[in-house]
């Protein structure tokens, strides 16, 4: 999609620090962090959110597979990490291109706030 902030990071027109990429998807640090580690894995088709996602059962095996990829990476596989889709208005959501994101670095308690 032309103007949306995520597709362009896929294209490479906005710079993002990689973690992971294949063929459908990438996952990059996010630009503003809320944890000690906080990556956010997109396809790189343009959908939505989750339930435009979940049309797609590509997209959703090769982005979890993408979390999974990304976890070894950042080397908390094994420790634990948190994975997160704010989904719509009430959900928090204000980047409309489907994404987890991948928070770790710390010990997370039960409140989601
Ligand atoms: P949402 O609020 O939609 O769940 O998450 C969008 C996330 O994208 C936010 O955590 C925000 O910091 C991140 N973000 C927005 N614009 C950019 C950008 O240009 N580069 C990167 N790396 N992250 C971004
Ligand atoms: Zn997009």
């Amino acid at each position: 999609m032309q103007n949306c902030i995520f597709c362009k990071i896929a294209r490479g027109e906005i710079p993002s620090e990689k973690v992971y990429e294949d063929d459908m998807t990438l996952a990059f640090k996010d630009i503003s962090p809320k944890a000690p580690i906080h990556i956010i894995v997109i396809p790189k088709k343009h959908v939505a959110n989750i339930i435009q996602a979940s049309k797609w059962p590509d997209i959703i095996n090769t982005v979890v597979n993408a979390v999974g990829e990304t976890a070894k990476i950042m080397g908390v596989d094994k420790s634990g990490f948190r994975v997160v889709s704010n989904t719509g208005k009430d959900g928090g959501q204000s980047v409309d291109h489907f994404h987890f994101h991948v928070l770790a670095g710390k010990i997370f308690d039960e409140d989601f706030g």
